[in-house]
């Protein structure tokens, strides 16, 4: 799924891409994807076309259409989702699979594509979307500098939870994943097991420096594809070439050569060293 880096990628993209232009039209094949509110084809219609594209924003792992009219359309690629901008005459045939399609006043295609069918779209008047649940509670995003260190020990020490769980709860901090948690934990020597409350000051002081380091490392190689993940015209991250822990198992640790463990926990994988991040 992408992470606060692949997701801010896409949005830089389509504010240099799409911002300022106008939605003329369009399709959608799969209304179901529409989460809030309760509308079909032609009432989705009715909200988007003739708009503007004013800006697009991230927070967490959304994408946050600001469009003319005082209208916020939220979506979440979730798994499989991406963008692709499409040149209006020569449709792209890699992309069979967009299910939404916005067409633009310069006749391009914005087109969002999902193969496994889970991403979601919000929409309606700004304050009104910004006050669901998914948005309202979402936990602070990483790389902004009000989240400091006293705030990040408020955030994390007292909560008796598993610190790889806890890094990635949305309404704890913003943006992270399976990649970026087992990254950060790596980088601060921490096992992905241990208990938050346990950890001491130091140990939260180096997280957070780990955290956003490896984000602003990722964004800079404009995030990490492992499967589906593309940026809007259609290339490949460069950050999972040169990942630390991540999908590494068996593998030789970068630090201290000992092979990569990976464990289960709460249905995802958490990869580490059993030396480095010894407990
Ligand atoms: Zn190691």
């Amino acid at each position: 799924m992408p992470e606060l880096p692949e997701v801010q990628t896409i949005v830089d993209d389509l504010n240099r891409q799409v911002r300022g232009r106008r939605i003329v039209g369009i399709a959608l094949d799969w209304p179901k994807m529409i989460q809030y509110p309760a509308i079909n084809k032609r009432q989705f219609a009715v909200l988007t076309c003739g708009r503007k594209i004013l800006r697009v924003e991230r927070r967490g792992k959304y994408i946050k259409f600001y469009l003319s009219g005082n209208i916020l359309m939220i979506i979440h690629p979730k798994m499989t989702g991406r963008f692709l901008l499409e040149n209006g005459e020569k449709p792209e045939t890699n992309y069979r699979h967009s299910h939404l399609k916005f067409y633009l006043d310069n006749s391009k295609i914005l087109a969002f594509s999902d193969v496994r069918k889970l991403g979601k779209v919000w929409i309606g008047k700004i304050a009104e979307v910004e006050n669901l649940a998914n948005f309202k509670n979402l936990g602070p995003e990483p790389l902004n500098k009000s989240l400091n260190l006293s705030k990040f020990i408020k955030l994390i020490q007292f909560k008796k939870r598993k610190i790889k769980q806890l890094l990635m709860d949305q309404t704890v901090i913003a943006g992270i994943g399976n990649i970026y948690s087992d990254e950060a934990l790596w980088l601060s020597k921490i096992y992905p097991l241990t208990l938050s409350q346990d950890l001491t000051k130091i140990q939260l002081k180096t997280l957070l420096r780990a955290i956003k380091s490896v984000l602003k490392k990722s964004l800079k190689l404009r995030g990490s594809s492992m499967r589906d993940y593309r940026d809007i015209v259609g290339n490949q991250g460069n950050y999972y070439e040169q990942r630390l822990v991540y999908h590494r198992e068996g593998e030789p640790c970068l630090r201290c050569g000992t092979k990569i463990r990976r464990i289960k926990i709460g249905g995802r994988s958490a990869h580490y060293c059993p030396q480095c991040q010894y407990h």
